[in-house]
């Protein structure tokens, strides 16, 4: 392997955790593309970009040249999927390679995605189409964009090889690169194995990458559980305030870190509807975009049991500290959520919470009732304080509602500064990313750059970008995701 690319690739979870680890190789590429390559993300990770498109680039993104000593894993989960409890899981088409740190001295996970069946693959072929990683890359660099705790992704790279879908489409390999893998369906797995001492090491791995203070507490396996439950209370309160639907909240989905993970069917809401939903199977919408919260608490509550013998002696004192720490996770999310909302309205900090509350909901009801686009309704809202409120009365039907809901907003002296922070003006909408992808995959990579570009910057309004802070063309119709792809 070149100098430039001599990374240092450790295998901290495959010898901390070699019950959870089954060392695997990738499959070959028949012919490695580099489609994208996240420039910012290589040089934070102190990866030169032009080396990684050399040979050598081009083998680790792939999985097949690896420096000395690197050990790729595939990683053993269990999980519920849709509620039903699936007890062995893990990395069918997946590969830890290893963690590197980065310039800030942050362990950080480097996971191929597409990279060929391992034996958790069941009856998947391994492997992954251009399309479904490109979604994935655009997606999480919008999140990154927005400021929501997230995976990153380095590179999707085109393999050459075809894989079989409803049609047949060019298969790819993305890289991941993520705080750590550890998800709630770890956790599940640990403790299904009965072994006691796995379940503490895993616990104990958790803690000292993420939650190192929590080694200090008095008790860290339950302000481990509490840790958990306020990253994710704050992460799922970021969601919904930017209209975000993860789509399969499963419990392989959900991570330790409290970073966003694993964009399948998940997709930005445009008119506000708490009921949307994008997923194709998620037919009683279980991971509707305002049943999030609830299956949030939910999916922790799968790992307070799995934590139970390690949060105390005696069972019953460990179910108490169980449900103290779900209920804290409600309070923080509604906390979160009911702070955030009145600073995307500009609402001074310190107004009467009765005042702030009461506002947001009717303006909520505003929104719903109007169909009006979640992020053009607020990022509207924004020019309004500034003394044009045209803009958001084109989106509104019920004008004399919105005018007088206007006339007491407007009285508090709402702050535009503060509203162009919190409200975006460009998210990856849907009709956008499948314009982008049905390119891409036709061998034109010039629409998912530019798409790319754009949600980099999401709360800088450019002009020439009119297009991509506009909600789909009523002819789009209802938009729907797919998982497994
Ligand atoms: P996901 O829907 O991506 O969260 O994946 C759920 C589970 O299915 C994980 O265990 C994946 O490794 C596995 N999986 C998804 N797609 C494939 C595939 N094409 N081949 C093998 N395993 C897969
Ligand atoms: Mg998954």
């Amino acid at each position: 392997m070149s100098t430039s690319l001599a990374l240092l690739l450790g295998n901290r979870f495959a010898s901390e955790l070699p019950e959870l680890a089954l060392p695997w190789q990738a499959e070959e590429a028949p012919a490695p593309q580099v489609l994208a390559l996240n420039e910012a993300l290589a040089a934070e990770l102190g990866l030169d970009p032009e080396a990684l498109r050399g040979p050598d680039g081009l083998g680790l993104l792939t999985g097949t040249v690896l420096p000395t000593g690197a050990t790729p894993v595939a990683q053993a989960y269990a999980g519920h999927q849709f509620g039903g409890y699936a007890p062995r899981l893990g990395d069918g088409r997946a590969l830890l390679l290893g963690e590197l740190t980065d310039g800030e001295g942050r362990l950080r996970d480097v996971h191929l995605k597409g990279s060929g069946r391992t034996p958790f693959a069941r009856g998947g072929d391994g492997r992954a189409a251009v399309g479904p990683m490109l979604r994935e890359y655009v997606m999480s660099e919008a999140m990154h964009g927005l400021g929501v705790p997230t995976t990153r992704s380095l590179a999707v790279l085109a393999t050459g090889r075809d894989v079989q879908r409803e049609t047949v489409l060019p298969g790819a390999v993305l890289t991941r690169v993520a705080s750590s893998h550890l998800r709630v369906g770890t956790f599940q797995f640990a403790a299904s194995t009965g072994d006691l001492a796995l379940l503490r090491r895993l616990a104990d791995h958790a803690i000292e990458r993420h939650y190192p203070a929590a080694a200090a507490a008095e008790h860290p396996h339950r302000a481990l559980l509490d840790a958990v439950a306020t990253a994710q209370a704050d992460l799922v309160a970021q969601w919904l305030l930017l209209g975000f639907v993860h789509g399969v909240m499963n419990t392989d989905n959900m991570t330790i870190s409290g970073e966003t993970i694993d964009y399948g069917p998940c997709a930005f809401m445009e008119a506000y509807e708490p009921a949307t939903v994008f997923s194709s199977i998620d037919r009683g919408g279980r991971y509707a975009y305002g049943n999030q919260p609830l299956i949030a608490q939910w999916n922790l509550a799968r790992l307070a049991e799995t934590l139970l013998p390690l949060l105390a002696e005696d069972q019953d004192a460990a179910v108490a500290i169980a449900m103290e720490a779900l209920s804290g996770f409600r309070q923080r999310h509604d906390a979160t959520y009911a702070a955030g909302l009145p600073a995307k309205l500009g609402l001074p900090a310190g107004l009467d919470d009765e005042i702030a509350s009461g506002l947001s909901e009717e303006w909520l009801k505003i929104l719903h009732v109007n169909h009006v686009d979640w992020t053009s309704g607020f990022r509207t809202l924004g020019a309004a304080a500034r003394g044009d409120a045209e803009p958001l009365r084109g989106l509104v039907l019920d004008l004399v509602a919105v005018d007088e809901w206007l006339a007491r907003w407007q009285a508090l002296d709402p702050d535009a500064a503060l509203m162009d922070r919190t409200n975006p003006v460009y998210i990856p909408r849907n009709h956008l990313v499948e314009e982008a992808l049905d390119a891409a995959t036709a061998g034109d990579l010039a629409p998912f750059e530019r798409l790319v570009d754009v949600v980099r910057h999401p709360y800088e309004e450019r002009s020439g970008l009119e297009r991509y802070a506009t909600p789909a063309p009523d002819d789009f119709g209802h938009y729907v995701t797919y998982c497994g792809t």
